[in-house]
Formats: structure tokens, sequence, C-alpha cells
């Protein structure tokens, strides 16, 4: 893949990356406790008069779904087809160890160690790229086991948890996500909700406790490769999505998504392993602003950040 297209969605997340967070007090939303003293509408199942989740759930998570299986099902036929070469993988230490291509993942290397050294990997580089845990080696490589004490290790930990956070929203709101990238104290979410509505602080404890249900239900981070066609397919229902597709991906190409529970983002990854990985989520902060980087053509008012700063 050129070294165009592999950084395609890493460019658009240092876009919106390089834009100041809004810390601009007049533009947040009103604090918690204020929110408290709103009356909670009948039938709601949070103050802020929302169900915690859609029912149903919103149509793109089904449609999203069958794509993935399509392409899931005849990536699996490929890989599996892949010849099994011995390979040899070097850790950082010196040592090495005998696997098979396709087959031995970082994450056995690190079990195989100490469960211990598993449980506080957050994520592998195989020679200098950032690698899923659970991803097979293709070939013989140098290894790296990141933790969370690791610059790269907490950017990876942050911007998985983001995806939580998204999965929360998708589910609560029906919301268009945008990106979801990691900053320099945690993470934020950028979406618009159905009908210009605005995040309100009543949202926080919604949120957090559908995000403690994926947390909780451990679910895995699924890898696969899209076609640029098959990624407009996928995000046909949200613009946001389609502009970053048009506009970073050249024709002809591929990209990544990754499905964690039901939500399918564009992403180049990698991730924690599962959800579980998380073990704190609380929501600090909302922030509206009107302006973006792609601001042509899409209109972005109003346009949300859910922060982070842990
Ligand atoms: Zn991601």
């Amino acid at each position: 893949m050129a070294d165009t297209v592999k950084n395609a969605v890493e460019q658009a997340v240092d876009g919106v990356k390089n834009l100041a967070v809004n810390n601009n007090n007049e533009n947040e939303q009103p604090k918690p406790q204020q929110a408290k003293k709103e009356k909670k509408k009948k039938g709601a199942d949070s103050e802020s008069g929302r169900p915690l989740e859609m029912d149903p759930p919103p149509q793109y998570i089904a449609d999203r779904n069958v794509i993935f299986d399509k392409v899931k099902a005849e990536q699996d036929v490929w890989i599996a087809r892949q010849p099994r070469e011995d390979i040899t993988v070097t850790l950082a230490s010196g040592d090495t160890r005998i696997g098979k291509a396709w087959e031995l993942t970082p994450a056995q290397i690190a079990r195989d160690i100490s469960k211990s050294l598993y449980e506080r990997t957050v994520v592998a580089r195989v020679d200098g790229e950032l690698w899923d845990l659970d991803r097979p080696f293709e070939k013989s490589s140098k290894l790296e086991l990141l933790d969370f004490d690791h610059p790269e290790g907490k950017k990876v930990f942050w911007h998985s948890s983001a995806h939580i956070l998204g999965e929360a929203c998708e589910r609560h709101y029906g919301c268009s996500l945008c990106i979801g990238p990691p900053v320099s104290d945690g993470f934020y979410y950028e979406m618009a909700l159905p009908d210009g509505g605005a995040v309100q602080a009543a949202d926080y404890k919604p949120l957090e406790k559908v995000a403690e249900k994926a947390i909780k239900e451990k679910q895995t981070f699924e890898r696969l490769t899209l076609t640029k066609q098959q990624l407009l397919d996928m995000f046909a229902y949200n613009k946001y999505k389609q502009h970053i597709i048009s506009d970073k991906i050249p024709d002809g190409t591929s990209t990544t998504v990754y499905r964690c529970g039901p939500l399918i983002d564009l992403c180049r990854g990698p991730h924690i392993p599962h959800a579980g990985r998380i073990k704190a989520f609380q929501i600090m902060k909302v922030c509206q602003v009107s302006t973006h980087p792609y601001d042509q053509p899409l209109i972005f008012h109003p346009e949300l950040r859910i922060i982070f700063p842990w």
C-alpha cells in the first residue's frame, strides 16, 4: 500500500487534532449539577428525556454489519490460503520465538512469557509498525510490546476508548460520527446529532452506562481491509465519513475499518484487544464548535466534541 494511502486516515485525524480543543467556557454545556435540576420527562430512561438506547437501533448498524460480514468471510478465506511458512520473531530483549506466518500473534508470545505481561501490554510494534496484539505476523519480524506508560501505548489506549464513546453515542443518539482521535490528555469524539440536536450534560450518565455495557461485554476489536468503493457503500448514511473517504483515500485503493460491538469505524488502528481493558470511563466535558477542517462542502453546525481529559 502506498504511503499516501497508509497515512490517509492518520492525516484526517491529524487535521482535526491540530484544531485547538475548544476550551472557551462560553461554549461549554451546563455543568452536571445544573442539569440534575432539570425535570425528568415521563417514560424516559434518563434526565435528558431520551431512552438509554435507541429501540430499534439505528438501521445503519445492521447495514454496516452486512458488508463487514461479507468481506470478512472473503478475507478469512484469503488468509486461510496463505502459506504457513516458519518464521522467527525477535523480541526487544534479543530472545526469539519460532512460529507460523499468518498464525502466530504478538498476544500469544506475550501470554507465553507471562499472563501479567500480556495484561499490561496495550499494543505491539512489529518492524516499527504499531500492530494489534491479535493480528498474526505475516513474516519473520522484530517485536516490541508497549504498555500504557509508553507514549504510543497510551495513545492507542485512549484512541480505543474513543471507539467505545462513539459506540455509546450511536446507541444513545443514532448520531453521525465524524472522527475520534486521542489528544495529549485524553480523547474525544466528534459527532452530529439527528435534527441538529445538542449533547446535554444530562446525557453524560446514560452515555457512561452504555459504555460500561460495552466494557463489561469485553467487546473485541476486529480489523478488516475494504476498498474505497466498499467504504463508500458502508458509510453511505454518514456525510462526514463520505467526505473523509472521498477526500483522503485515492481511487482504486483500500484502507481498514475496525468493528467493536455494533460500531464499525473507518480507522487505521491499532487498538487494545478488547473493551474490557478499559477500567474507568467518565465524560468530562462537551464542546460545541462551528468550524472544522472539513468545512467545505459540509455544514458542521452544530458539531460536537465530547472530551475526556484524564
Ligand atoms: Zn480506531
